[in-house]
């Protein structure tokens, strides 16, 4: 059976920014995860002594609280600031910029439609820089805007950097037809973008597709709802021992591509235990 990686997998800028970070910061802590993948936290809280709350309450005085890829709540940075010795931001400049966008435009009289997952960490963050938190909207795809009332007749769009451009492009389009003015940011990363691309070519010739990520990264789930697009036979694992050598019986070409938390020694690790399944 050939095994082929897609052409673009895996860590993105933003999470090898953060991971150096807390290689740099041994002995502190993040708040909330650092990034979506429980196997690169361990492996950081057992060569680096980077730990991890889960809550405010819990952070000491003598802290260094390292912030995760995807941000946190504008006030939350406020008390942390305040609670601890040391606060690292190594939020993903990328998310930095649909926060920034947020603050300003809702400081410019916009409404603010997120279009995004309302429980994701990124998205919480993002909403709470709006200065109005009544007037800032978060929908999954464009039938949700029939419950959306905004309350000024400007409109300002972002969404969650890992979401899929097609849905925002229809979202932004049934805006259009009913408002006078609507500001659109592209908020959404070229990371994503490549690693997709590169999923949907590979599994158009895969008849397995093998994804690699954590269950609760966003950007794995949408790899993977792009493979099951083209190839049925399409797992979605978070390492090696998820893999079952039933799933590989009678094909010959299985296509690998990874969330872009994942790192390339899990990677490594899903295809050496495919390579050894029998024939
Ligand atoms: S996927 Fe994009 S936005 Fe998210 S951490 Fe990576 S580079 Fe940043």
């Amino acid at each position: 059976m050939k095994i082929e990686l897609a052409s673009s997998y895996g860590f993105c800028f933003g999470v090898k920014r953060a991971i150096e970070i807390a290689q740099k910061y041994e002995n502190s802590a993040t708040m909330g995860p650092l990034i979506h993948n429980e196997d690169e936290i361990n492996r950081l809280k057992k060569d680096f002594n980077v730990g991890l709350y889960s809550q405010l309450s819990d952070v000491k005085p003598d802290d260094t609280v390292i912030i995760r890829t995807h941000g946190i709540p504008k006030n939350d940075l406020k008390e942390l600031k305040k609670g601890v010795k040391k606060v690292i931001n190594a939020t993903c400049p990328f998310v930095t910029t649909p926060q920034n966008i947020v603050k300003n435009m809702s400081k410019d009289g916009y409404s603010i439609l997120i279009f995004g997952d309302i429980e994701h960490p990124e998205v919480k963050g993002v909403k709470s820089y709006a200065s109005d938190l009544d007037d800032v909207h978060v929908i999954l795809c464009p039938e949700d805007l029939k419950n959306v009332k905004f309350k000024n007749n400007k409109i300002a769009c972002v969404a969650q950097t890992t979401k899929k451009k097609e849905t925002y492009l229809e979202i932004v389009n049934a805006l259009i037809l009913k408002n006078k003015e609507v500001r659109v940011f592209n908020t959404i990363c070229d990371a994503t973008f490549e690693n997709q691309d590169a999923a949907r070519d590979i599994s158009k010739k895969a008849d397995i597709m093998i994804v690699i990520g954590g269950k609760s990264s966003s950007n794995t789930k949408q790899l993977h709802s792009i493979c099951l697009e083209n190839c049925k036979n399409s797992y979605l694992i978070e390492n090696e021992n998820e893999l079952e050598s039933s799933w590989f019986i009678n094909k010959n070409y299985c296509g690998i591509t990874a969330g872009a938390s994942t790192p390339d020694w899990v990677i490594q690790k899903v295809i050496d235990k495919i390579k050894s399944f029998k024939p």
